[in-house]
């Protein structure tokens, strides 16, 4: 089975200008931004590496990153880990019960031809999880975003329309589902771009990289 693709996930995550840097050219232009104290320029720069893997093997081999002191790398580590787990937190609010958009399919509870639908994990204390096949599909993403240094909004938000093999035969089973599904996806997928660009803008504003 093809799996479910929706290839418009919503506006394109855009930290600062049009144009896409080559990543050499973004990392190397952060570090000199900090050092020489442009701080405009340094959040543009440290902004844009948000996209881009980013660990301490890889930043090694860039001499500008020899100029920078050890402070202003760790605002940007921080700046980037704060992305980075604001990502997480909106991921996993979206299997949690107390936090999720009830409106979407997965969380209905009537309706499912394959018992697909909400399902009470604890009975003693009313634990709620959606649909299987959505929560393993939540899992399976939060699982492959665990493993980033950095925050890519738009492939997240790709993952996020992408239902694959036995998730997306799961979903295929109940016509409730794979009517409304999609359409759900899609609109988890727009709102996760929409949060994560005002949440990240917020971020930005309050980090200074040149300290
Ligand atoms: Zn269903």
């Amino acid at each position: 089975m093809d799996p479910i693709t929706i290839v418009d996930a919503g506006p394109p995550f855009s930290p600062s200008s049009n144009e896409i840097n080559p990543p050499d050219i973004i990392i190397r232009s952060c570090a000199i931004a900090c050092h020489q104290g442009l701080a405009k320029l340094a959040k543009t720069a440290a902004a844009e590496t948000l996209r881009l893997p980013f660990d301490a093997q890889s930043l090694m081999s860039i001499p500008e990153y020899k100029s920078m002191s050890a402070h202003q790398l760790l605002l940007l580590l921080h700046f980037r880990d704060r992305c980075v787990a604001m990502m997480q937190l909106y991921l996993t609010n979206e299997v949690n019960y107390e936090t999720a958009d009830e409106s979407k399919v997965w969380w209905e509870f009537e309706g499912h031809s394959d018992q697909c639908g909400t399902v009470v994990v604890d009975p003693d204390t009313d634990e709620m999880r959606p649909a299987t096949w959505f929560y393993d599909h939540m899992e399976s993403i939060r699982g492959q975003i665990r493993m980033w240094k950095h925050a890519n909004f738009d492939t997240a938000a790709k993952l996020l329309c992408q239902v694959e093999g036995s998730g997306l035969e799961a979903m295929a089973r109940c016509p409730q589902c794979i009517k409304a599904g999609p359409n759900c996806l899609r609109s988890l997928s727009l709102g996760f771009v929409s949060v994560m660009n005002a949440t990240y803008t917020q971020i930005l504003a309050s980090s200074s990289f040149v300290e």
